[in-house]
């Protein structure tokens, strides 16, 4: 399969789990393809300023690896009551 065919699906699954964060192995699992593929797909969308990659813990093995997510939301903290419950 493609590397461009890899990095499409890999962009289509974390966009289906915004909020969740992948290592190579879950995602490719997901996916059904080699971790050398998910490896390289995460590389590419890594430079898009839509998903962003980091030391961090997967979601679905809970392992602290090499992560890629849907870039999280930065939002202008209108209301800081609201702001503070996330960091509880
Ligand atoms: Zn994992």
């Amino acid at each position: 399969m493609a590397i461009t065919d890899a990095r499409l699906q890999a962009a289509e699954h974390l966009k289906a789990y915004p909020g969740h964060a992948f290592c190579d192995g879950c995602l490719a699992d997901k996916l059904g393809l080699g971790v050398r593929e998910v490896r390289h797909a995460r590389i590419g969308l890594a430079g898009s300023d839509e998903f962003e990659q980091q030391q961090g813990f997967c979601s679905v093995c809970l392992e602290v690896k090499h992560v890629i997510h849907v870039a999280w939301l930065h939002f202008e903290a209108p209301n800081d009551d609201e702001h503070r419950a996330f960091e509880a």
